[in-house]
């Protein structure tokens, strides 16, 4: 069967209607497109939760500070319809930014707290522009399910939290990171050859710092060294390394069952992150 593509707001509830009929589950994976394994990962995921999956693309302008990268973010529209094709999705959702931000448009959803670090840091307009733009398509499409990867595992606690806050009656699910030596990411399109070279030193440094902290090493020195390490690689400049706990992202000052170390790097113009989970099996 073709792909179903809902551009507008009628068209999605049409569809959603339709799929919703006999009262079955459906899954949502939010998406900004430029789709490789990791998103079809989750694609697959939903598919467990659900009786139909729904992915929705749309780059959000208002996760992105002006000076980064909105303009120029991959939208390969065509191969990610053929890829959502392929893996057996029941609805794509594409609005256009119009239609999401209308004139006139003035709510921000802001969560504290757990967004307040590391990627709330470091780029302070994203968390607000991720949690309003998920608020209002959870609205939207209501789904029973949702899932996110654990690439991005700040938003996916950010998302939590958010549902929770809100009361939306949606099960959050997070999916390991799909790796190819480096975290996927379609910012890694980013890249050139040299980098991809270099591109995997990020986790295998993360993997070494969190082999040290298992070891009781104080983080801070272990910071210092994983920075030493990256910047020698061939990297621009480290935006944090930070060790803290999995629920509240709160720092931690030695090694604590749950925690997790996350990273963000610039190599060149691209800025990577990754994040894992630090504990004495890796
Ligand atoms: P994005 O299109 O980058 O906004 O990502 C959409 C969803 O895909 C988010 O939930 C991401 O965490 C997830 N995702 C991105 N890369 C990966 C990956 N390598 N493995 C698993 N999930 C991923």
């Amino acid at each position: 069967m073709q792909l179903p593509i809902a551009y507008t707001r009628p068209e999605l509830s049409a569809a959603i209607a339709r799929l919703r009929e006999g009262g079955k589950r459906i899954a949502l994976v939010p998406t900004m497109g430029a789709l490789h394994a990791g998103h079809l990962a989750l694609v697959a995921e939903a598919r467990r939760h659900a009786d139909h999956v729904i992915v929705y693309i749309f780059v959000n302008r208002r996760q992105f500070a002006p000076h980064e990268d909105f303009d120029r973010y991959p939208r390969p529209f065509a191969e990610d319809v053929a890829k959502l094709q392929e893996a057996g999705v029941d609805l794509l959702y594409a609005p256009e930014e119009a239609e999401v931000y209308p004139e006139g448009y003035s709510t921000v959803v802001s969560v504290k707290g757990v967004s307040e670090r590391m990627e709330g840091a470091a780029r302070p307009q994203f968390f607000d522009g991720v949690a309003t733009v998920l608020a209002k398509m959870f609205i939207r499409v209501m789904p029973d399910v949702a899932v996110f990867g654990e690439k991005d595992y700040q938003q996916l606690a950010v998302v939590r939290r958010l549902v929770k806050d809100l009361d939306l009656p949606i099960k959050i699910i997070g999916l390991p990171t799909i790796r190819e030596k480096l975290a996927l990411s379609s910012r890694n399109a980013y890249l050139s050859e040299k980098e991809r070279e270099i591109a995997p030193k990020l986790y295998e440094t993360l993997v070494a710092a969190a082999g040290e902290i298992c070891h009781n090493r104080p983080p801070a020195g272990v910071y210092e060294q994983a920075v030493k390490q990256l910047l020698d690689a061939g990297f621009a400049s480290v935006d944090y390394i930070e060790y803290v706990d999995g629920e509240h992202l709160q720092p931690l000052q030695q090694y604590t069952p749950g925690g997790r170390l996350f990273a963000a790097a610039w190599l060149g113009k691209t800025r990577l992150i990754d994040n894992i989970a630090v504990s004495e099996t890796l």
